[in-house]
């Protein structure tokens, strides 16, 4: 069995040199423990060893696994699609929903956020591969929709989120990682209501050090944690 704690660091040393060697601060670069499939237990490992956050995938999944404590310690944020119907169970439970990438979802989350009288933070999930078996704004769709943030009052869009297809060989999605750069840049230098361009969340476990080579502050790792996912059932 992998040893969590090795593997949080293992990381963690990556993430520093990956950093260094661009002439960005490591610091700022926040480590997401993407927990989906793996239980309590692993995820308070996890959470000792010192990831920065949690983000969970499924909404039943991650209801449970509140109950059972697992986030204990360490923010928690959703990563995974959202349906409309299942808004209740994660806005205000969550610090971040990183997957808000369709207008629909926009709307009712900003309605359960009015409901509850509180203002849930968000990132703005892009679909910078253009695939139809994903979600996310296609870009385009975004720059369209971000003038028209100010009806959502209830919403604080604190960055992008993306998920490229996946690479068939290393660097292969480097220029989706540019793109996604470029974009943030670019809506950084705007003012829309209820938008601020802080964090830029892309990377995963085989491809996190290009991402931070291309700007990432948040990387999503599963497997580099955690080892394959049925190593630590829930
Ligand atoms: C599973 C998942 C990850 C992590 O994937 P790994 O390849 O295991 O690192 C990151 N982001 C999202 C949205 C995921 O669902």
């Amino acid at each position: 069995m992998t040893s969590i704690a090795e593997n949080v660091a293992n990381v963690r040393r990556q993430i520093r040199q990956a950093a260094l060697a661009c002439g960005r601060d490591p610091e700022r670069i926040t480590l997401c423990a993407a927990t989906k499939t793996n239980g309590p237990a692993a995820i308070q490992a996890a959470i000792a060893a010192g990831v920065d956050c949690c983000g969970e995938n499924r909404v039943q999944e991650m209801v449970q696994k509140m109950e059972a404590g697992a986030y204990h310690g360490a923010p928690l944020h959703f990563i995974g699609h959202l349906q409309t119907n299942k808004v209740r169970q994660v806005v205000g439970k969550v610090e971040l929903i990183q997957s808000a990438g369709r207008r629909n979802l926009l709307e009712a989350l900003e309605k359960e956020a009015d409901r509850q009288g509180i203002r849930q933070k968000i990132l703005l999930e892009v679909n910078i591969g253009r695939e139809a078996s994903k979600s996310g704004f296609l870009p385009e769709e975004l720059l369209a929709e971000l003038p028209e943030f100010g009806k959502y009052p209830h919403l604080f869009a604190v960055g992008l989120m993306a998920i490229p297809p996946a690479a068939a060989y290393p660097g292969e999605n480097l220029h989706f990682f540019q793109e996604m750069s470029q974009l943030f840049v670019d809506i950084s230098r705007e003012k829309y209501d209820n938008v601020t361009m802080a964090q830029l969340s892309m990377g995963m476990s085989g491809d996190y050090l290009e991402a931070i080579a291309c700007g990432s502050t948040m990387v999503r790792l599963g497997t580099a944690i955690f080892g394959p996912r049925n190593d630590h059932p829930a």
